[in-house]
């Protein structure tokens, strides 16, 4: 395996570095991203290989089951990294991507398998309300529909638990922030995007062009403000 890492490393300075040494230069003077991408650090899931971006257009943040602690519940690198995001490079958009298969919620479902996996486990209870939401609203669902579910709840859970954070609630309440609760999945390569309009997710691929940049979660107190002016 690190032969296989090490002639990567070779190939990408030898061939793909030189090849665009304008580009990687430019990236030496800072980074401006505009988008902050929340996902699992599932590999499987690789946030630049399924939008396609390029290196300086994500800022990325990865945990297993893609989790978002609420402010105050964590000192780990999540609050530091949403901060950063969005008080220091002013990204201008949060993605949350939750994808099919997910490992880490199909433990959550299913605390037994943790028993050997304390900090796991641990870090799972951040997710306790997805977990909750799951027994009591969907205890007609089990196996793969259960997990499908819950991969979507999940993500929808994590745009609340964002909003708690102070960064994150400034920017939104200027209208200067607009959040996305997605799902990617492996089988099809797809990405099925929420909107609070239809309060459903849909395909990003099946809709025209206009109609997938509209799906979004609303900026809630973005429309609380105009209905007061
Ligand atoms: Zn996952």
């Amino acid at each position: 395996m690190m032969e296989e890492l090490l002639s990567g490393i070779y190939q990408f300075r030898a061939q793909v570095f030189h090849r665009e040494k304008d580009f990687y230069s430019n990236l030496v003077a800072g980074q401006s991203p505009r988008t902050l991408f929340i996902g699992c650090s599932d590999s499987r899931v690789d946030p630049t290989i399924i939008t396609q971006s390029n290196l300086g257009e994500l800022f990325v943040l990865r945990n297993a089951g893609n989790i978002v602690p609420c402010y105050g519940a964590s000192n780990g690198g999540e609050p530091a990294t949403i901060e950063y995001a969005v008080s220091a490079l002013g990204v201008r958009d949060i993605v949350i991507c939750g994808h099919s298969g997910c490992g880490a919620l199909q433990a959550m479902l299913n605390p037994a398998t943790m028993a050997k996996l304390p900090l796991v486990k641990s870090w799972l209870n951040h997710a306790e309300a997805t977990r909750r939401i799951m027994e009591e609203n969907y205890s007609q669902l089990t196996g793969a529909a259960l997990l499908d579910v819950a991969i979507r709840e999940h993500v929808l859970v994590q745009i609340e638990n964002l909003q708690t954070h102070p960064a994150v609630a400034v920017k939104l309440q200027r209208g200067e922030l607009t959040l996305h609760a997605w799902v990617y999945l492996m089988e099809t390569g797809d990405i099925l995007a929420y909107s609070t309009e239809d309060n459903g997710f849909a395909s990003l691929t099946q809709l025209e062009p206009h109609e997938a940049t509209k799906r979004q979660v609303a900026n809630v107190r973005k429309a609380k403000r105009e209905q007061r002016s």
